[in-house]
C-alpha cells in the first residue's frame, strides 16, 4: 500500500516535470519561430499601399501635443464612443493636460482593450521609447513634451520616423484635396481619389449659380462643362494629370457617402439625364449618372493600366451606413471587367468572408489588409488565416491608413504582428516552412505592391 502509493506520486512528479519541459519546450520554440519572422518583417523596406499622411498645419494652426494626436487619430472614434464629447480641437489646444484629463480620462481608459489603442501605444512605443500598456494622467505628461518638441520641425521628424518605420514608399489619398498633384516624391505616390469625379457629375450647378469644388477646378483648368463628353473630357484630363504626376492608382472611397452597387447605365441615358438641371433630377437619377461614371472610370483604369482600390466594409468615424460597403455588391463590376485590376480594402470588415471569396473567384481582385489590424488585431489574424486558406498570397498588401506619422509606425508595427503571429502558427501546425513564411512577408508588405502596381517602371527606380 505504502510503495504503492510512492511510486504513484513519483510517476505523478515525473510526469508534471515532463509535462513542464514538454509546454516550456513548444513555447520557446514557438517563440523563436515567431521571432524570427517578426525580426525579418523589420528588415523589409515597406511599400505602404495606402496613407492620409498630412502636414500639422492641415489640421488648423495649434501646438500639437498628446491630444491633438489623439484627436486626429482613429482612436478619438472609440473615446466618443466611450461617451465623451466629440474632440474639439481649440479647447485642446487651450486647456492643460490635467483638465484635459478629467474631461477625457474615463472614456480613454474604457477604451484600452480597444486595437485602435493599443496601435496608438505601439506607435509611441517605436517612436518616443514608450513602455508602459497605458497611458496614464502622468504619462502621458512625458510623451506631450516629446511630441510637442518634435513638432516644431515636424517634416525633420517625419523623415526620422518614416525611416525608423522601415518605409520605403507610401501611396498617398488626398482626399481632402484630391486635385492637389504637388507631392513629396521622397516618401509618397499619387493614388488619385476618384470620389469627386462621381459625385460631382450628378451635382452639376444650375444656371447662374456659382460653380464650386469640381466645376470651380474645371473652369481653373480651362474647361466649360455643358454636357456630359465635356464632363467627361474634363475627368479624363484630371486623370492625365496625375499619371503625368507618377500615380500609381485610383482610389475610390464612395462608402462614406453611397452604395458601393454601380449599375450599367447606358451613355445616351446618362449623357439625357446629365442634361436635366440637378434639381429636376430624382434621387434614383442622380444615382445613374454617378453609376455610369465609375463604369467610365474603370474602362480608363484599364485605358491607363492604373489598379482601383476601393473602400469596403468598415467606415471610420461615429455613424454611418455600414451596409453600404459591403464588398459583394461590387460583384457585377469584377464579371464585367475582368482587364481592371480591383484592390479591396480593410478585410471588408465585417464581412471578411465575402471579402477573401471574392479575392478566390476572381483573378482581378487583390485583397489589402490596410487598416484591419487597427479596426480589430483578432479579425486581422482571422482574416488572415482565411486568406492564406483561400487565396494565393501574390494578391495581398498591407497599408496603414492614418493621418499623422506616431499613428501609421504603430499601424506597420502591429500589422506586422499579426502576420508572424499567423505564420508561426501556421508553422507549428505543420502546414507551412520557415522559408515559404518569410516570403509570404516580403510579398505582403514590398513585393505584391511592386508587382501589381508595376512601381519600377511606373516610377522610373528600382525597388
Ligand atoms: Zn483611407
Amino acid at each position: 500500500m505504502e510503495k504503492t502509493h510512492t511510486t504513484s506520486v513519483r510517476i505523478r512528479i515525473l510526469g508534471i516535470i515532463s509535462l513542464f519541459f514538454f509546454i516550456s519546450g513548444c513555447t520557446v520554440d514557438e517563440n523563436s519561430v515567431y521571432l524570427k519572422i517578426r525580426n525579418h518583417a523589420d528588415l523589409v523596406k515597406v511599400i505602404n499601399t495606402h496613407e492620409h499622411q498630412h502636414q500639422p498645419e492641415e489640421y488648423g494652426d495649434y501646438t500639437f501635443r498628446f491630444y491633438h494626436l489623439i484627436a486626429a487619430s482613429y482612436l478619438a472614434a472609440d473615446v466618443s464612443s466611450a461617451g465623451a464629447n466629440g474632440y474639439d480641437w481649440k479647447m485642446i489646444d487651450s486647456l492643460s493636460l490635467d483638465e484635459l484629463w478629467k474631461i477625457y480620462g474615463k472614456a480613454l481608459n474604457y477604451t484600452r482593450t480597444s486595437s485602435y489603442y493599443s496601435q496608438f501605444v505601439k506607435g509611441f512605443k517605436q517612436l518616443y521609447s514608450f513602455n508602459d500598456l497605458y497611458f496614464t494622467k502622468s504619462n502621458i505628461e512625458v510623451l506631450s513634451k516629446q511630441i510637442e518638441e518634435n513638432y516644431k520641425n515636424y517634416n525633420e521628424w517625419f523623415d526620422k520616423a518614416f525611416h525608423r518605420a522601415g518605409y520605403e514608399l507610401m501611396f498617398i489619398d488626398q482626399y481632402w484635396k484630391p486635385f492637389n498633384t504637388e507631392i513629396d516624391e521622397r516618401y509618397f505616390a499619387l493614388a488619385f481619389n476618384i470620389n469627386a469625379l462621381v459625385s460631382a457629375s450628378s451635382r452639376r450647378p444650375e444656371k447662374g449659380s456659382e460653380p464650386g469644388g469640381f466645376y470651380k477646378e474645371a473652369s481653373r483648368d480651362g474647361f466649360t462643362i455643358n454636357n456630359l463628353d465635356d464632363y467627361l473630357k474634363f475627368c479624363d484630363h484630371l486623370l492625365r494629370k496625375n499619371i503625368d504626376k507618377k500615380a500609381v492608382c485610383l482610389k475610390n472611397s464612395q462608402a462614406y457617402s453611397r452604395t458601393l452597387f454601380y449599375e450599367d447605365v447606358p451613355y445616351e441615358e446618362a449623357r439625357a439625364l446629365f442634361d436635366k438641371p440637378s434639381s429636376q433630377r430624382t434621387s434614383e437619377e442622380a444615382k445613374k449618372i454617378e453609376d455610369f461614371m465609375f463604369h467610365w472610370i474603370i474602362q480608363k483604369s484599364v485605358e491607363y493600366s492604373l489598379p482601383v482600390q476601393i473602400h469596403t466594409g468598415y467606415l471610420a468615424g461615429n455613424g454611418n451606413i455600414l451596409d453600404n460597403g459591403q464588398p459583394i455588391k461590387l460583384n457585377n463590376l469584377f464579371l464585367k471587367y475582368p482587364k481592371a485590376k480591383f484592390c479591396l480594402f480593410h478585410g471588408g470588415f465585417p464581412w471578411t468572408g465575402e471579402y477573401a471569396a471574392l479575392g478566390k473567384m476572381f483573378p482581378n481582385v487583390f485583397l489589402d489588409l490596410v487598416w484591419l489590424p487597427q479596426i480589430s488585431r483578432e479579425e486581422a489574424v482571422n482574416a488572415l488565416e482565411v486568406m492564406l486558406d483561400c487565396v494565393p498570397y501574390n494578391k495581398f498588401f498591407w497599408g496603414g491608413d492614418c493621418g499623422l506619422i506616431e499613428e501609421s509606425v504603430g499601424s506597420v508595427s502591429f500589422a506586422k504582428d499579426v502576420v508572424s503571429e499567423v505564420l508561426a502558427k501556421r508553422i507549428k501546425r505543420g502546414l507551412l516552412t520557415e522559408d515559404a513564411a518569410l516570403e509570404i512577408v516580403n510579398r505582403i508588405f514590398r513585393e505584391n505592391a511592386v508587382e501589381v502596381f508595376d512601381l519600377e517602371k511606373r516610377l522610373g527606380k528600382e525597388f
